[in-house]
């Protein structure tokens, strides 16, 4: 995955946590032999081009595999930024025919890539989402509210959120921020929250443990306080993928048990996350039991 950066996040990259997020370092080529694996076995659930069907009724749609920025602890290091995974109009068509074919898919997630940075495909693909009748949940996943901000303020946008204020009338849209540090949440991207609380969206966030920029409980305290704050609700806390490239970036799972039961006794039940193992060999996301009483204790 090629180093991919924004003038936005170049000058917050004084920061070393949000440098470590986006710049390659030595850790990074010790690992990258250029076979990158998919232990979620995302590829295997590809049910038509661009869709993972891995969970019964629900499905996840790769608009494309773009994004503003490239995270160097992305899961889809495998693809993200090859332009072979941006849908078409067929791809799109073969997707809304498989949702409508399988109606037991009732809650939609875009991801990608990131679908506001590819607005005008998004609004293409929502567009005719919003029709299959059996889908009654739309979520989107993104990050570029903390990597290009100003883009919100560019006219296809406005028309996407326009769009995506429209559907919300009928159906609920989450919007899931995906979120790692509390240095993410400058002025400019706590003003863009602002923007989209003001469209008929539900605003959830997504954290994953990263060694040397967010293993801390301090530093997730105050993630999760800001975001809850600003009124996007902590959803979930995973441990990082044990994909190949990653594994610099992987903690402990002790010190994780730890900081996630600490996060649970402290912070308000709304601004706590629930912390997950997306484990591999595709079996899915599993919560992992935190370090409290034991269950005879509980339910005597
Ligand atoms: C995470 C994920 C979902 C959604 O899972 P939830 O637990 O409902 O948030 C759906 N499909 C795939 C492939 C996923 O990885
Ligand atoms: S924005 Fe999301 S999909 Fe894109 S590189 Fe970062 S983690 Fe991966």
């Amino acid at each position: 995955m090629k180093e991919k950066v924004t003038p936005y996040l170049k000058n917050l990259s004084t920061d070393p946590q949000i440098k470590l997020q986006y710049y390659i370092s030595e850790y990074e080529s010790q690992y990258d032999n250029g076979s990158y694996d998919d232990p979620l076995m995302e590829d295997k659930h590809e049910a038509v081009k661009g869709l993972v069907h891995k969970y019964d009724n629900r499905a996840l749609i790769k608009v494309s595999y773009q994004c503003a920025a490239h995270c160097r602890f992305c899961t889809r290091i495998r693809q993200i930024g090859n332009p072979e995974g941006t849908l078409n109009e067929q791809d799109i068509g073969n997707i809304i025919q498989y949702l409508k074919n399988n109606s037991q898919i009732e809650d939609v997630i875009l991801s990608g890539g990131d679908p506001f940075y590819t607005p005008k495909l998004t609004m293409q693909l929502l567009q005719q989402l919003q029709m299959v009748e059996s889908v009654k949940i739309i979520r989107i996943g993104t990050r570029m509210p903390l990597q290009s901000p100003n883009s919100f303020y560019t006219k296809t946008l406005e028309q996407l959120l326009e769009v995506i204020d429209e559907i919300g009338k009928r159906k609920p849209f989450y919007i899931l921020l995906h979120v790692e540090h509390p240095s993410e949440l400058t002025e400019e991207a706590l003003d863009v929250i602002t923007l989209l609380r003001n469209r008929r969206v539900t605003l959830l966030s997504q954290s994953v443990f990263l060694k040397g920029i967010n293993d801390s409980f301090e530093t997730l305290h105050e993630l999760f306080t800001k975001l809850y704050f600003a009124g996007v609700v902590p959803y979930y806390l995973y441990h990082c993928d044990k994909v190949n490239g990653l594994q610099h970036f992987e903690v402990d799972s002790e010190k994780e048990i730890e900081i996630a039961t600490r996060l649970h006794k402290e912070l308000s039940g709304i601004a706590c996350p629930t912390y997950i193992v997306d484990i591999k060999n595709g079996y899915g996301k599993i919560p992992v039991s935190l370090n409290f009483v034991n269950s005879e204790t509980i339910f005597s």
